[in-house]
């Protein structure tokens, strides 16, 4: 919901801003009339508060009532989201899964289109590992509340309400993400490999998905909601093209990124949480991977030797990846070539992201680990922490600034401390 600070950002019909659930109802002709459009034109700037008088005009008592209860600041602000349930203004998972219940127990006697949702269906909905960007579009597209161009339409915001993607049809949910010819593709050449037209409408299609019991499906689903309003945003705001494989794109990395994320809050407890030197004679290579989205990224390691020492550290040239995984990937086989040219023939290497294979891209890159695996005569890989990766993670977060340099024997001066720090937590502690 926005808080109102100067009310320049927000739609009066199109958003939600008023407090208590419920339509906004108001004198259409007078709305128009006024062309009233942003909330910023019912507040008086000079005092500060709010055009009563208008807004008594405007608005139905209730409403009028509702609005006049929002604290205005005396110095405006900026309007901003914050969710209204909770007295910090914070969203959780968690409040959004007790506002849902809540409003559930509260609909039951109405026909909402939520009614048909049960709770056990909700539970299944936010228990999925998609990512919470993902399951909160998939929320709003399942509740009404994107702002589809029909909608939007609807409340005489001046907008073309025909589908962003053919344009043949209105933009209503159902259309937008079940029976447009373009989304149809998407569907069946998704890994779900679903004919859409067996559904009438995008909640008998989640109502069946849910059905299946299967949480991959789930979270494919809501991957595939997220990328097709991510793509309906990009056609409307920067022009672009649906391009029905890069929705397909957009969805395998999402997934990815939530598996990581996954890992990266799974039990690591069992992992060591500071640096170890390697055995003598053997040379641990740390690596990471930055991974940007629509940027390049990049591939960082270093090399030390069992009393600590750098042996080299390297910063990629930026790169043009499709995943995070499919970065790690790309490091590890980075690291492995430089470890060979440097003549490292025992090494440990060190990462802290899991690598799952089984993707059609990924295991290109991870055959080309094993080759060169040949080259070593001792290689151990293990996963780590990321306190214990600090020094791999600094080169590739900073492979854009010092694109392909390579430091023999030294680090860059500002990894410096990060790599004093790996060596001093080795010192033995006397009781
Ligand atoms: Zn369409």
């Amino acid at each position: 919901m926005w808080k109102i600070g100067d009310g320049t950002q927000v739609n009066i019909c199109s958003e939600n801003w008023v407090p208590g659930r419920g339509p906004l109802i108001y004198s259409q002709d007078l709305f128009v009339k006024l062309n009233l459009s942003k909330v910023s034109m019912l507040i008086n700037h000079d005092g500060h508060c709010w055009r009563r008088d208008l807004i008594e005009l405007v608005f139905n008592p209730g409403t009028t009532t509702n609005i006049l209860s929002i604290p205005l600041s005396m110095h405006g602000g900026c309007d901003v989201f914050h969710w209204p349930g909770t007295s910090d203004g914070q969203y959780t998972t968690k409040e959004g899964y007790s506002f849902l219940r809540k409003l559930l127990a509260r609909d039951e006697a109405s026909s909402s289109t939520m009614l048909t949702l049960a709770p056990k269906f909700w539970k299944k909905f936010w228990a999925s590992r998609a990512l919470p960007r993902c399951k909160e579009t998939c929320w709003r597209a399942l509740s009404g509340y994107l702002s589809l161009k029909e909608r939007l339409f609807r409340c005489r915001v001046d907008v073309d309400p025909s589908c962003s993607f053919c344009a043949a049809e209105l933009e209503e949910e159902d259309h937008l993400f079940l029976h447009c010819p373009a989304v149809k593709q998407v569907w069946f050449a998704s890994q779900l490999a679903v004919r859409v037209d067996l559904f009438s409408s995008f909640i008998e299609f989640w109502l069946a998905a849910v059905e299946l019991d299967d949480d991959d499906a789930v979270a494919t689903i809501q991957s595939t909601i997220y990328a097709l309003w991510e793509a309906q945003n990009s056609i409307c705001f920067q022009q672009r093209e649906f391009v029905v494989a890069g929705v397909l794109q957009r969805v395998r990395s999402s997934m990815e990124e939530a598996i990581v994320r996954d890992h990266d809050r799974g039990p690591m407890t069992a992992l060591p949480a500071r640096w170890k030197k390697p055995a003598p004679g053997t040379i641990k290579c740390n690596f990471d991977a930055s991974f940007h989205d629509r940027g390049p990224s990049g591939l960082g390691m270093v090399a030390r030797n069992s009393d600590g020492e750098v042996m080299v550290a390297a910063c990629s040239l930026p790169i043009t990846t499709l995943s995070p995984l499919l970065a790690e990937a790309m490091s590890m086989r980075w690291t492995m070539q430089l470890a060979i040219n440097l003549g490292f023939r025992r090494i440990y290497l060190e990462m802290d992201h899991a690598i799952q294979e089984g993707r059609s891209y990924l295991s290109s890159i991870i055959h080309d680990c094993r080759l060169l695996l040949s080259a070593f005569d001792y290689v151990s890989v293990s996963i780590v922490r990321r306190t214990s990766n600090t020094v791999a993670d600094f080169m590739a977060r900073n492979a854009e600034t010092y694109a392909n340099l390579v430091w023999v024997e030294e680090v860059h001066v500002a990894a410096f401390h990060l790599v004093i720090s790996d060596v001093m937590t080795q010192l033995p502690v006397r009781a």
